[in-house]
């Protein structure tokens, strides 16, 4: 009985996937690039940042759910994180060009790991010569030529086509400072925060942090390879900055209440998570245990708080490696 209903049912499916398929190959190379309608928005007087949906990376936003950011100098552009594509970069450079000027990206620097913010780079590297700065860690866990990282896996082809693993050209364990087209900045190591190697950017003359996912606001955090301590001290090094213009990795708000919710979403799991672990609770009741009511509202909590508690749990009960 199932089979006689299910083999009409796939004998359609398959001759309409055929005809599909037969349509779209021969199209392909043809195909439009993904367009990202990306806007520049100018946050202070030489820096313009992009700001990506509230959402997960999907094959409809392209994986524009992240921020990027450009820094005018004198005679070129240094970039905070090239996003998540090359045609994503590509874009972004063509938009920034239009309200800022024409000037080439020779300076690329990078905030962590995680692949929506840096597989731009090889069109900065490749178009512009660009030198990349950024985690060694990007070098240790995605090999050259292994293009199969989240954003290959989830973007169509014609976001993802182009994009190409390319490795950091130099990397600082110390805080560094330097002027770079004019402009004065502190690039500040902060060992493992929201992932396994973070970083800030200070730039000390106009006071704003380019703070990448050590910052989020409006939603959620991933907290799925970073710690809770890391995360929190981060924040104290981040604050204990004079800044008055902030850009999370993924959020709008930029005033001086950016940190606000990164702050207290992760002083409150540390909290309640340690006074559970101390009522007995364990590891399988820890995440009915801690629910952040607080948080409820806020974009990605069905997706992603429950994870957050449970590495909090693991890492309290065990620490982290
Ligand atoms: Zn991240």
């Amino acid at each position: 009985m199932l089979n006689k209903m299910i083999k009409p049912l796939l004998a359609s499916t398959a001759a309409s996937l055929f005809f599909v398929t037969s349509a779209y190959a021969g199209g392909e190379a043809q195909t439009a690039d993904f367009k990202y309608n990306l806007e520049p928005k100018k946050v202070s007087e030489n820096v313009w940042c992009f700001f990506g949906a509230l959402e997960i990376p999907t094959r409809e936003n392209g994986g524009n759910m992240v921020n990027t950011c450009y820094i005018k100098g004198d005679n070129s552009y240094v970039l905070w994180d090239t996003g998540p594509s090359y045609i994503y970069a590509k874009q972004a450079y063509e938009a920034v060009s239009k309200v800022a000027g024409e000037l080439p990206v020779k300076h690329v620097i990078l905030s962590h790991e995680h692949d929506d913010h840096w597989l731009g780079n090889n069109y900065y590297k490749e178009v512009h010569g660009a030198e990349i700065i950024g985690p060694e860690s990007i070098n240790e866990n995605y090999p050259i030529g292994h293009e199969d990282s989240r954003m290959f896996k989830t973007l169509s082809k014609n976001a993802i086509r182009g994009t190409k693993i390319i490795h950091v050209d130099k990397w600082y364990k110390e805080t560094i400072k330097f002027k770079v087209a004019g402009v004065n900045l502190e690039y500040v190591p902060v060992g493992m925060g929201h992932s396994v190697e973070d970083y800030f950017l200070y730039m000390p003359d106009n006071k704003v942090i380019l703070a990448g996912d050590l910052v989020m606001n409006g939603r959620i955090t991933s907290n799925r390879d970073g710690s809770v301590e890391g995360q929190l001290s981060a924040l104290e090094a981040i604050n204990s900055k004079d800044w008055t213009t902030l850009i999370p990795g993924h959020g709008f708000i930029i005033d001086k209440t950016a940190t606000d919710e990164s702050v207290q979403y992760f002083t409150l799991t540390k909290e309640r998570v340690e006074a559970a672990m101390d009522d007995g609770v364990d590891s399988t009741g820890i995440v009915e245990a801690v629910p952040l009511e607080e948080f409820k509202d806020k974009a990605l909590y069905d997706l992603l708080h429950a994870s957050n508690i449970t590495r909090a749990y693991l890492e309290f009960d065990m620490g982290l490696e």
